[in-house]
C-alpha cells in the first residue's frame, strides 16, 4: 500500500519533470525540501580547531575549517574570510573530529521491549524510534548501519527534516529460515500455512522467514525494493532469538548464494549475522562480504577471514554491560557465550588485521544506548584511542560506501578533509589523550553537525 502509494506519486513528479522515476522513494523528499533558489547556502566556519582527520594518530595545528551546504569547503592554517551570512564558531583550540559511526545499530529496536517490539502498537514503537534517533545523533552518531528493522519510514522522516537523527543505512527485514534467529513465531503459529497470514514480525518488516532459494531471492528483493543500502541473513544461531542455538548453522550454501546474487545484482552485498567458524565459512564460500559478531570463530576461521579479505563487523560485548534478560533464560546464557569471545575476536583482528568495523547492537534497553559512546572507549582495552576512533570514523564509512551506489547519501564520510561531508563533532578536549570524553556527549560535544546543519551548539555563534 505505502509502496504503490510512493510509485504513484514518483509517476506523477517524473510526469511533471520533478524527478526519475527510478528513485520512488526519493520523490516526495526531494519535492519537500527543495530550497529557492535565491537563498543563500548556508555556511559556518569553525575557527581555530585541532583537526582530528579521522584517519591519524595526532592532531592538525591550529586549523579553520569552512563548511559550506553540506561539503567541507576548505581546510587551512591561514584564517579564512567569513564573509556575510557565515555562522562563525570560535573553536578556541578545541577538537573538530568526524562524527561517530555505528556500523551494527537497530534503530527500531533499541528503546522497545522484545514484547513490545513484536507484538506492541506499531506507530508507540516508530515514535519510540524517532526519540532514540534523536539522542543517537545527540551521543555524536551521525551515521548508523541498520542491521535489521523496519527503518525505512524512521529514515525518510529523518531525511525529510521531520525528525532528527543520524544517517540511516537500511537493511529493512532481517531474513531468516524457519527457527533461525529472527523467527519470533510462537509455536502454535506452526506448520506455516501459505493460506495463513504472515506472522507478526514480518507483517511490520522485523524479520522474514524464507526456506529455500527461490524464498531467499524474493525477500532479498522486497527489501531492496523498499531502499534497503544492504542485506541481512542470520546464518546462524543468535543471542535474543527464542529458538535458535548458538552453535546452529541456517541457510544452505544454495540459499545464502541466492541472496548475493540478488544483492549484488542490485549493485550491493549481504552481510551475515554469525558465530560461529561453520557459518562464517559457508557464508564467505557463498559470496558474503560482512560477517557481523563472529564472537566464536577459531584461529583457522580468522585467517580464512583474512585471506578472503573479508569485513568483520563486530562489537566489545562486555562482562559488566547490562543483558536484557533474565539470568534463568537461554537468552541470557547465549550472551555470557559472545561476551567470552569478545577478547578472543579482538585478538585475532589483531593477528590477522582483518578489516573491523566497530558497532554496539543495543537492543531492548534505552539505558544501554547511553553507554553508546562509553562502548568506544572501552575499545581501548584492545587497541590504542587512535585505533577505535579510526574505526568508529573511516574504517567504518568505508564500510558504509560497500554499498555502492545503494548508498542513500553521496559523499564521503568519517573523515574531515576538504569535499567530505559535513558531519562533525568539536569536542571539548582532545579524544586521542582521553577517549574517555566520547562518554559524556552531552557535556564534551559542544557542537554537533550532521550534513551542514547544527544540531547542537553550546559555545554559541559569532563571538
Ligand atoms: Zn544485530
Amino acid at each position: 500500500m505505502r509502496i504503490s502509494l510512493f510509485r504513484t506519486l514518483a509517476v506523477l513528479l517524473a510526469t511533471l519533470g520533478l524527478s526519475d522515476p527510478c528513485m520512488a522513494q526519493d520523490a516526495p523528499v526531494a519535492a519537500a525540501t527543495a530550497a529557492p533558489a535565491a537563498r543563500a547556502v548556508p555556511a559556518t566556519l569553525f575557527q581555530n580547531v585541532r583537526v582530528y582527520d579521522g584517519k591519524g594518530t595526532a592532531l592538525s595545528g591550529p586549523t579553520n575549517v569552512l563548511v559550506r551546504g553540506n561539503r567541507i569547503e576548505r581546510i587551512s592554517s591561514a584564517s579564512i574570510a567569513a564573509g556575510p551570512g557565515v555562522t562563525v564558531i570560535a573553536g578556541n583550540g578545541r577538537t573538530l573530529m568526524p562524527g561517530l559511526i555505528d556500523a551494527h545499530w537497530h534503530t527500531i529496536l533499541v528503546r522497545p521491549t522484545p514484547e513490545q517490539a513484536i507484538f506492541g502498537d506499531v506507530g508507540f514503537t516508530n515514535l519510540l524510534a524517532g526519540a532514540e534517533a534523536r539522542a543517537t545523533l545527540m551521543r555524536g552518531f551521525t551515521s548508523v548501519r541498520d542491521l535489521g528493522g523496519p527503518s525505512f519510514g524512521l529514515k525518510q522522516a529523518i531525511d525529510t527534516g521531520v525528525v532528527e537523527g543520524p544517517r540511516i543505512w537500511p537493511a529493512g527485514a532481517m531474513i531468516t529460515v524457519t527457527s533461525g534467529h529472527g523467527d519470533f513465531r510462537m509455536p502454535s503459529e506452526l506448520p506455516r500455512d501459505a493460506s495463513r497470514p504472515l506472522s507478526r514480525m514480518e507483517q511490520i518488516g522485523g524479520s522474514m522467514v524464507a526456506d529455500s532459494p527461490d524464498a531467499v531471492r524474493q525477500r532479498v528483493r522486497e527489501q531492496l525494493m523498499l531502499g534497503a543500502s544492504q542485506i541481512k541473513l542470520t546464518a546462524g544461531g543468535g543471542v535474543s532469538s527464542p529458538h535458535s542455538p548458538l552453535d546452529v548453522s541456517a541457510f544452505t550454501p544454495e540459499e545464502l548464494k541466492a541472496a548475493v546474487d540478488a544483492a549484488t545484482n542490485w549493485g550491493t552485498y549481504v552481510a551475515v549475522h554469525a558465530y560461529t567458524p561453520a557459518a562464517v565459512r559457508r557464508a564467505i564460500d557463498a559470496g558474503v562480504k560482512v560477517i557481523e559478531h563472529a564472537h566464536l570463530i577459531d584461529d583457522a576461521t580468522a585467517r580464512y577471514m583474512a585471506e578472503k579479505g573479508v569485513w568483520l563487523s563486530t562489537q566489545p560485548f562486555l562482562a559488566e554491560e547490562a543483558v536484557p534478560f533474565p539470568p534463568d533464560s537461554s537468552q541470557y546464557r547465549k550472551k555470557q557465550a559472545v561476551v567470552a569471545g569478545t577478547d578472543v575476536i579482538y585478538g585475532f583482528v589483531r593477528k590477522y588485521r582483518l578489516k573491523t568495523a566497530w558497532g554496539t547492537d543495543i537492543l531492548f534497553s534505552e539505558s544501554q544506548a547511553r553507554r553508546q559512546g562509553a562502548l568506544l572507549a572501552a575499545m581501548t582495552r584492545w587497541f590504542t584511542p587512535a585505533e577505535a576512533l579510526v574505526m568508529a570514523t573511516s574504517t567504518n564509512a568505508e564500510l558504509l560506501a560497500l554499498s555502492g551506489l545503494r548508498s542513500p547519501y553521496e559523499g564521503k564520510l568519517g573523515v574531515v578533509e576538504e569535499g567530505a561531508l559535513a558531519d562533525l563533532l568539536l569536542v571539548d578536549g582532545n579524544p586521542l589523550d582521553n577517549i574517555k570524553l566520547v562518554e559524556d556527549p552531552a557535556r564534551n560535544f559542544v557542537v554537533i553537525m550532521k550534513d551542514g546543519t547544527i544540531y547542537k551548539n553550546l559555545i554559541g555563534a559569532g563571538k
